[in-house]
């Protein structure tokens, strides 16, 4: 009927031919209908392909993988370049935001150009093996003694020798300079692609992704960097207090801290240090290895407990399936990627974590943490192919999280671990280790992505890379470089997540969003404790508000998500200003009269 309709009512032959192209709302359907399928089909493809080559490396296994990889990669550019063509086609709103969706899923996008195309994969290529084949070789005339970033890892985390420690920090930056014209090269390429797909440039893309203006997210997390700031502040001028007291003159009184002697090579983790930030008679007087060593607790047992924190919530149990197909323990006859992982396989049934799990306190709380992604993907599983995913990538890395702040002392009493817990006294102790890693870190997972988006739209020129990523560490971290940096070096890319292209604000957006979640549960299971002392393990009420969130998926704007399970759509930083006020307290009785800030 269509052909007809057209020939009668196209009176010249330019508007018979755009007419005769511009797609309706039934071809906006079929479109999405295949979209659909062949995303699900390449991802299960992709996904088989990965777990396989994960669990048993082999050069076939990674080629096959690659290969699967690939074809998932490029099927989604294609079907966000495709997307567009729909941009004026009046549709229903699902299948708006399913539009949407496909077209601001993309962390790069290629130029049209197949030559330019081409230059883009091979940049990223070289750029990701320069990081993974990235050593510091003292001395180049003995290669077996250069050092991986595993190595360098531990000399910041247990080093206190400053020299030492200086020497592992400059050598690991050294991988950066030969990576400096491929990454300019790669900034202007990504945003020709991103360009032609309708965005200013590729961080307007990346931004693009948060349901708002680009402009008014970053206002947000300038807004929610100024809730959190007093308390890292406080934070950093203790830390600063005590390196100064163990390594002197090196560590100014007032001044940023020194960014190598934070027991992590990029300052993102502090740890590290805390045998030298350690409040006094703090400590909580059990261990929790030692408990799981000394009851034999298998590593499956371990899950078994873990999936016991959902099911007390109100979730199902597991499937038997994710039972006999996961990964639980290092095998003994083969290379296996043992970095802890979740997997959702077919989006439906087939959940998996594979984990090489060793019966310690870190393992645990890790393994409450991978089931929170398979809890969140078996909750959305219903959803339409595109919908399922989480609210935003903030989500999906914070649910874990969040069950793990529920991993409490008065936790592991009532699940028989533990006999008695530690009274309040002990608590400093907890919240420090928890500080050293939750809010040292937020300054580090804003500003990755401030230096990325001044690059991306030319705010920062090449000629200023190195200024620009020092002037943000000292703006928001409040550190500076060992010694000093200018252009000849390329400090960022020392950071594997920017050769690897890897946006991050999600990280920081995780580490906001774990606490408000854990707020509104802990007021939903009715705790009236200290905000860092409520577990909500075994309420059903808590169960109800997380699971309202977690299977919506991504079909409604994140503020939608976020209001079902905490009341409201605005994003709130106070949650870790009450998680953490017995530590602030704490903090401001040691630092009076101190210099705080920098
Ligand atoms: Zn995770």
């Amino acid at each position: 009927m269509r052909p007809l309709f057209i020939a009668l009512v196209c009176a010249g032959l330019i508007a018979c031919a755009s007419r005769a192209s511009a797609p309706s709302a039934s071809d906006a359907k079929a479109f999405l209908d295949g979209v659909s399928a062949t995303t699900l089909k390449l991802g299960i493809d992709a996904s088989r392909a990965a777990w396989v080559q994960q669990t048993f490396i082999t050069d076939d296994t990674e080629l096959l993988a690659a290969q699967a990889n690939q074809a998932s990669n490029d099927a989604g550019a294609r079907f966000a370049k495709e997307a567009t063509k729909y941009d004026h086609v009046d549709v229903a709103p699902d299948q708006r935001r399913q539009l949407t969706l496909l077209k601001v899923g993309l962390v790069l996008a290629s130029p049209a150009d197949p030559k330019e195309s081409d230059e883009l994969s091979k940049i990223m290529a070289r750029l990701e093996s320069a990081y993974g084949k990235g050593k510091w070789c003292a001395d180049p005339s003995k290669p077996d003694s250069c050092k991986t970033i595993d190595d360098v890892t531990r000399i910041l985390a247990t080093s206190r020798n400053e020299k030492e420690i200086r020497a592992a920090w400059e050598g690991w930056h050294s991988i950066g300079p030969p990576m400096r014209a491929d990454y300019t090269r790669f900034v202007e390429l990504s945003n020709t692609g991103a360009k032609e797909l309708g965005f200013a440039d590729t961080g307007a893309m990346w931004r693009s992704k948060y349901d708002m203006p680009p402009d008014a997210f970053t206002k947000e997390l300038d807004r929610l960097w100024d809730q959190v700031r007093p308390l890292y502040v406080k934070l950093h001028a203790y830390a600063r207090l005590k390196l100064r007291e163990k390594y002197g003159d090196i560590v100014p009184a007032n001044g940023p801290i020194p960014a190598h002697l934070l027991g992590n090579i990029w300052a993102q983790d502090w740890s590290n240090i805390y045998p030298l930030v350690a409040p006094p008679n703090a400590d909580p007087g059990y261990s929790l290895t030692s408990i799981l060593q000394q009851k034999k607790i298998a590593p499956v047992d371990m899950v078994r407990i873990g999936e016991r924190f959902y099911t007390s919530l109100g979730f199902d149990p597991l499937p038997k399936t994710f039972w006999s197909r996961s990964l639980f323990v290092r095998p003994r006859d083969r290379d296996v990627v043992c970095h802890a992982s979740a997997w959702d396989i077919d989006t439906q049934n087939d959940v998996r974590i594979k984990m090489c799990i060793e019966p310690n306190a870190e393992d645990f709380t890790t393994i409450h943490h991978e089931l929170g992604h398979n809890f969140y993907q078996r909750a959305y599983e219903h959803q339409p192919v595109l919908f399922r995913d989480s609210a935003n990538d903030g989500f999906h890395e914070a649910i874990g999280d969040t069950i793990a702040l529920s991993v409490t002392p008065e936790y592991l009493v009532r699940i028989g671990l533990l006999d008695k817990a530690p009274d309040a006294s002990r608590d400093t102790g907890l919240l420090m280790t928890r500080a050293l890693e939750k809010i040292a870190f937020l300054p580090f997972g804003l500003l990755i992505d401030q230096w990325r988006w001044k690059v991306f739209s030319g705010e920062v020129t090449p000629q200023h890379y190195n200024k620009a990523w020092w002037d943000l560490r000292l703006k928001y971290q409040g550190v500076a470089p060992p010694s000093a940096r200018d252009e000849a070096f390329f400090d960022p890319a020392a950071k594997y997540h920017v050769p690897d292209n890897t946006p991050y604000t999600r990280y920081f957006l995780a580490d906001i969003y774990q606490f408000q979640f854990h707020r509104a549960l802990a007021k939903a299971a009715g705790c009236a404790l200290p905000l860092h002392r409520c577990s909500i393990y075994e309420s059903k009420a808590a169960g109800q508000r997380l699971n309202a969130m977690l299977s919506m998926g991504v079909s409604r704007p994140w503020p939608e998500a976020l209001e079902a399970l905490t009341g409201t759509r605005q994003m709130d930083a106070t949650a870790i200003l009450d998680y953490f006020a017995p530590l602030s307290a704490w903090l401001d009785e040691q630092l009076e009269g101190k210099p705080v800030g920098w």
